[in-house]
């Protein structure tokens, strides 16, 4: 295999790393090397996504009001 690839979200040339996730080759700038994925793939899978938030409560109802 080549050392260098074409980045499969912007294109451009020099993409060496693999994501794990859907295994799109992608270059530094779009691969999150602390979760292993594209930046895509990290976008969906850490993104605060709608699933297991139960206790979000957002702060300005912290305000009691008697
Ligand atoms: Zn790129
Ligand atoms: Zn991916």
């Amino acid at each position: 295999m080549s050392s260098s690839g074409l980045c499969g979200i912007c294109g451009r040339a020099g993409a060496q790393h693999t994501c794990d996730r859907c295994g799109a080759l992608v270059c530094g700038r779009h691969y999150e090397a602390s979760v292993g994925l594209c930046v895509e793939c990290a976008g969906e899978v850490g993104g605060g996504g709608p699933s297991g938030s139960g206790d979000d409560r957002p702060d300005d109802a912290d305000t009691y009001r008697y």
